[in-house]
Formats: C-alpha cells, structure tokens, sequence
C-alpha cells in the first residue's frame, strides 16, 4: 500500500503539486488499493511529471490527452482505479474538447487539475485560467481574454462530482480525492496549485485570502446543482469542498451494451493467428 518510488520529483521547491502527488498517495493508501490497482495517466506541463512519481500502473502522455488515454485504459480494465491528471493549460487549453466529452460521458474515473493559473513548464505564459490583465512574457500588457470557469464548466457539462482543493489543505484534498475516486462516474477535482516561480499573484496568500470552504455556508447541500451554481457565481468561482454530487446517474460503462463482467484486459479473445493476420490486413 505504499505508494511511494524512487523518483525524486524535479518540481521547484514550494511548488504545489508536491501536496497533490501526496494526497493521491495518501488517499490510494487509504481506500486500501495496493500499487497494481491503481493507474495514473498524465498530460504534459510541469504537471504531467506526476504520473512519474506515484508508485502504480502510469503512462506521461502528449500534451492534452490524459483523458482520451485513462478512458481507453479504464474501458479495457474496468477493475483498474484509474486517475487522469494534468494542468489548467493541459485540460483547459489544448485538451478542452476531450475534458468536456469525458464529462458528458460520465465515464467511471477521477481526473485531477492542478491549476496554477499559468503554463510553468514553458517559462511563464498566460493560460486560459489567468485572469484578464494578467501580465506574462506572452501578454505583456495584460491579457485581454476572460478567464475559463471550470466548476461551472463542469456543471453544465454533465460531470456528476465537481470539486474544488486547495493544495495546502492536504487533508481536505485527501478527503475529496478518495470521495472522487470512490464516486461511481466521472469526478472532476479542480486543485489551485500556485507556481512559486512564474505566478506572483495567484500565491499561497492570494488563494488563503480569497478562498471560502464551503463547509462554512450554512444548509451548502452538493445535491443541489442550482444552489452549486449560485454557490459559484458569488463566490466568483473560489470555493473549495464537494461542489456538486449525484450519486445516482449511471456511470458510463453501466450503459454500455454488453460490457462484460470480466475485464477486457483479462479476457481471452480467441483470436487465432489466422484471425489476427485478417485484421491486420485491413489496415495495410
Ligand atoms: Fe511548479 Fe511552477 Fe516550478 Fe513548474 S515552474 S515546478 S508549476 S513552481
């Protein structure tokens, strides 16, 4: 049950995502799945490294598509806790359209963003989470575009868990990630993951000062998905907690017609020589 390997992450010391590579360990631990159960599939940016340092089943893809990928992986082994991860540029940006279809789908993992609202691994560009008048190297008079909301996204998208950390909390980012990944469909964590180096004005303090936990609204019910989008309109999206949950949506692999019981990675297919070469053939 130990998820820990010999990689020593190469993230600058206080960066955010130490506290997020801790908490999938701490939460896998805790549900009790041992290394051999659990997948983890990563985009590109500083980020993407993540799936590097967890001691499990993991693949660091191209940029934007750790969703595609994890789909396909937990499609072929339904008994895998599969996690996809990645950044705001890597799941906002670039890999926009498959964040939204994976939502919709409801397909049965846990997708893990660590917004820093900036591209760190390229030196410190605007992203689609920085807010308007940002100033980096690639806007040097402030960016003129909105900003993307991805809780509210997620609500409308049809994602059934929606939610929201902050990497210092790391018991509450433990919490929700193990709610996540115990959540049957699509869970989407959303974790602000300041970069100490290129982002100076989204910090450690920003964020304290500006967060609200949702455990401090009175009669807050995740149920609700009217009270969560009101919730995240006033708050100008800056809450952490649960945001929004359905527990009674099916999950995707529930509706698909003839998904067998027994996983498609340990099924025998029969596929004789003969076979296999007719199938090749078409595509040669
Ligand atoms: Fe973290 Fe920023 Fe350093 Fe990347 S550049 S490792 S996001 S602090």
């Amino acid at each position: 049950k130990d998820f820990r390997n010999d990689v020593k992450p190469n993230w600058c010391p206080g960066c955010g995502d130490f506290s997020v590579q801790a908490a999938i360990q701490r939460a896998a631990a805790n549900i009790g799945l041992t290394p051999d159960q659990l997948a983890v599939i990563s985009g590109i940016g500083c980020s993407g490294r993540i799936s590097g340092y967890i001691k499990s089943y993991g693949l660091h893809g191209i940029h934007g598509r750790s969703l595609p990928i994890a789909q396909g992986v937990k499609m072929a082994n339904k008994d895998l806790t599969v996690i996809a991860s990645g950044g705001d540029g890597d799941g906002f940006a670039i890999g926009m359209g498959h964040t939204i279809h994976a939502m919709r789908r409801n397909i049965d993992l846990t997708y893990i963003v660590m917004d820093n609202q900036i591209y760190g691994l390229t030196k410190g560009q605007t992203s689609p989470r920085s807010a308007q008048g940002f100033v980096t190297k690639s806007t040097p008079k402030g960016a003129i575009e909105g900003t993307v909301s991805p809780m509210e996204l997620a609500l409308t998208s049809g994602a059934s868990f929606v939610a929201q950390s902050f990497s210092t909390d790391l018991k509450d980012l433990t919490a929700i990630i193990e709610a996540g990944i115990n959540h049957k469909g699509f869970s989407i964590i959303n974790v602000f993951s300041p970069c100490v180096t290129y982002n100076k004005i989204n910090t450690y303090d920003w964020f304290k000062e500006n967060l609200t936990k949702l455990s401090t609204i009175e009669e807050y019910d995740p149920s609700n998905r009217e009270l969560a989008m009101n919730t995240l309109m006033q708050h100008n999206g800056l809450v952490t907690g649960i945001i929004y949950q359905d527990k009674e949506r099916p999950s995707y692999q529930e509706l698909v017609h003839g998904y067998a019981d027994e996983p498609l990675a340990s099924q025998d297919l029969q596929l004789g020589d003969e076979m296999f070469n007719d199938l090749v053939k078409e595509f040669i």
